[in-house]
């Protein structure tokens, strides 16, 4: 399932995630109700990409998509989308001594872009590369900027990274499909947000095939809790209470200081980075 590409830095990035609990049998209980954020994001739809905060520098933008009959639930206009990536980035303060990617954003909040396909569910699922054709025909294709698309609907996977320019989450793919996409801002435990921020990191050159721990096709074998483990892996999988960890052990992708393999925290999509 695995499709390899190389990039400048080096790593294979082309990556289709299948997550181990993606088996979720239906169970009794009614979805739980999708919260009312008051964190401070924008309530109106854009179909377009609102001006940028900060020009030029390498950034993330958010996107909702849907396939032509997928049901539109508001993901980008409840705030979902921009807790689950001010969620990311609080995990990454938190793993990294304070760094945070740089999202693209508008007059402080999270730009968030809404794009339906002209394609079905069904078209999309057999061909994900229609996807990116079709966005980037629809104006999302500045070199600047990694998307990060929130895909609205089912498919093949959980996730999957293509090149530098795009992640996608399939939002009925992770965790439990009945529940609603709710993550909370000071968690990192929705399975839709740990999602993205696992394809982010395979577009911005993780897991680099240098790492010593690499293990499949972009990912670390060494910690269950590792963001990139694989888990095609024999063994146990994540104990849910354990937290997720940024490189475990930092020696495969992240702030390993080995000049010879590339380093995720070198990446100029990092607010204190540059290109
Ligand atoms: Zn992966």
């Amino acid at each position: 399932m695995y499709v390899l590409g190389i990039t400048a830095l080096g790593g294979a990035l082309f990556a289709e995630d299948i997550w181990p609990r993606e088996q979720w049998q239906p169970g009794p209980e009614p979805a739980p109700e999708a919260p009312v954020y008051t964190y401070r994001y924008i309530k109106e739809r854009s179909v377009a990409d609102r001006p940028d905060d900060v020009l030029g520098e390498k950034q993330i933008h958010a996107v909702y998509v849907l396939p032509s009959d997928g049901e539109d639930k508001g993901y980008d206009t409840s705030g979902a989308i921009a807790v689950s990536m001010e969620s990311g980035e609080r995990w990454l303060e938190n793993q990294t001594d304070g760094r945070r990617l740089r999202l693209d954003t508008w007059n402080g909040m999270l730009d968030v872009s809404f794009y339906r396909f002209s394609r079905t569910e069904a078209e999309l699922e057999k061909t994900p590369g229609l996807m990116y054709e079709e966005l980037r025909l629809a104006g999302f294709n500045t070199t600047n900027k990694l998307y990060a698309v929130h895909y609205g609907a089912s498919g093949p996977f959980c996730g999957i990274s293509e090149s530098v320019s795009w992640a996608i989450v399939y939002l009925y793919n992770c965790g439990d499909p009945r529940d609603p996409f709710a993550p909370q801002l000071e968690s990192f435990r929705e399975e839709r947000t740990t999602g993205i921020f696992h394809e982010i990191f395979h577009s911005l050159g993780a897991v680099p095939s240098c790492a010593p721990h690499k293990s499949g096709e972009s990912h670390v074998s060494d910690s269950p809790q590792d963001l990139m483990y694989n888990y095609r892996l024999p063994g146990p999988l994540p104990d849910p209470e354990d937290p997720i960890v940024l490189d475990f052990g930092r020696d495969d992708y992240y702030g390993h200081g080995r000049d010879d393999c590339p380093d995720v925290a070198k990446s100029p999509f990092w607010q204190d980075g540059t290109a």
